[in-house]
């Protein structure tokens, strides 16, 4: 028997995948084109921002120390420019939020702590700090201070820092390129009537849309029949163009599975049955740089697979330094029976008021049973065990989504 047969257990089989990859080339890409990439160089400030004390505030710029009951407005000192005018003791330049404070003065009085009198203003504060309600010079960064770490997808705040520090051409790791190849003679295009024993092809709008959330670049997509030198033709043209191919079903034990055979004479299969539910017939195939992963047909089964397995590599591929998530314990609210693998049962996981977080499943946990996915913001980690897992047991979960309030139905 060799190591293929066995039923390898989930976290093996992903230290094998993570063997099999490497981070993508580096590109430059356009600032308005970053969002959402993943950063391929540190970035660490060139300069200090705000490069000048800012007001934080509308109001007044003054000297702190100054003890005149009213002062002479000399001056008017907006965000955008910057006013040669000098504040002296007596003296006041009304100032808006980000303006740099003008000469001579150490502080802002907001403006609702002030009256006017004609070109006169009158100060309604006990005291006024040296530095009140101004940003000094590096208050928001530091030149040489790293902001943001290589390995980091660039989201709204990353982004704002790229633009801050005039980063208009950013260096980001080369997209994963994917493609998702359907196979199964039942198949046919969702706009189509099945005929008998047909059903339509679900699991490519699946994949397709969880491979680009993942950040991959999906080149192709389609469906393939159960003929293996059709199948072989397919694989072979996508293998050459893509740095991942996501096949779906076809991977079982049935006289028309024919993906195994095929992944075995162009490459090397690492793996292809492993210890866990859904999802126990998954290959995961080598042919030259390319990965292929022989997802199971099962739509939950290819979705389970795809989180748990394809996501790291895509992850890796992609440059992110957090590859993978981290279980956290869950509190169980109903009885949950185990199986005889690893089981990723579909749950829904929220927080209590103490920050306890509770448990339940969504239903019947069927592997053709898309649903059990939907609403489902958790894998509850179901280790097969004799006696079943109680109401109040603790489980390891892995969270998949945001968490939100307890559900007001009850658990099927
Ligand atoms: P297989 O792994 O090819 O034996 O397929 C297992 C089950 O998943 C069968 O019931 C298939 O009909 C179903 N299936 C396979 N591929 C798809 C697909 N692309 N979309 C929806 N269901 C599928
Ligand atoms: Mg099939």
């Amino acid at each position: 028997m060799s190591m293929g047969d066995r039923l390898l257990p989930p976290h093996e089989a992903l230290e094998i995948i993570l063997r099999h990859v490497r981070p993508l080339p580096v590109e430059r890409v356009p600032l308005e084109e970053a969002g959402d990439r993943v950063l391929a160089e540190p970035l660490i400030a060139d300069q200090d921002l705000p490069p000048f004390p800012a007001a934080t505030m509308d109001g007044f710029a003054v000297i702190a120390g100054d003890v005149s009951p009213w002062r002479e407005i000399i001056g008017e000192q907006f965000a955008g420019s910057q006013t040669s005018v000098e504040v002296t003791p007596g003296t006041a330049v009304r100032i808006t939020t980000g303006a740099p404070l003008p000469p001579g003065a150490d502080a802002v009085v907001p403006v609702e702590n002030t009256e006017l009198r004609d070109d006169h203003v009158v100060i309604h504060q006990e005291q006024v700090e040296v530095g009140e309600n101004v940003r000094p010079v590096g208050a928001d960064l530091r030149r040489d201070q790293v902001l943001v770490e290589a390995g980091t997808p660039i989201g709204p705040a990353e982004i704002g820092l790229l633009a801050s520090l005039g980063k208009v051409e950013v260096p980001v790791f080369q997209r994963p390129r994917v493609s998702v190849l359907s196979t199964g003679d039942e198949l046919v295009d969702p706009a189509q009537e099945p005929g008998p024993g047909q059903i339509r092809d679900s699991n490519r709008f699946s994949l397709v849309l969880a491979a680009r959330r993942a950040g991959a670049d999906v080149v192709w997509s389609g469906r393939g029949p159960d003929d293996p030198a059709a199948l072989r033709r397919l694989l072979e043209e996508r293998i050459a163009a893509s740095d991942i191919v996501l096949t779906s079903g076809g991977v079982s034990v049935g006289d028309k599975d024919f993906v195994k055979e095929i992944l075995d004479d162009l490459g090397t299969v690492h793996f292809r049955r492993l210890f866990m539910k859904p999802g126990k017939p998954l290959n995961f195939a080598t042919v030259g740089d390319t990965l292929v992963f022989g997802l199971p047909g099962n739509p939950v089964s290819a979705l389970v697979g795809f989180e748990v397995f394809v996501n790291a590599a895509l992850r890796v591929m992609a440059g992110r330094r957090d590859v993978q998530p981290r279980p956290v314990p869950v509190v169980l609210t109903h009885d949950v029976q185990s199986g005889d693998r690893l089981e990723f049962q579909r749950g829904l996981v929220w927080a209590d008021e103490s920050g306890v977080l509770h448990a339940r499943n969504t239903g019947p946990q069927a592997s053709a049973r898309l649903l059990s996915l939907v609403g489902a913001n958790a894998f509850l980690l179901i280790p097969p065990r004799e006696a079943p897992y109680r109401a109040g047991e603790r489980v390891m979960a892995v969270i998949r989504g945001p968490i939100g309030p307890a559900p007001e139905t009850p658990a099927e």
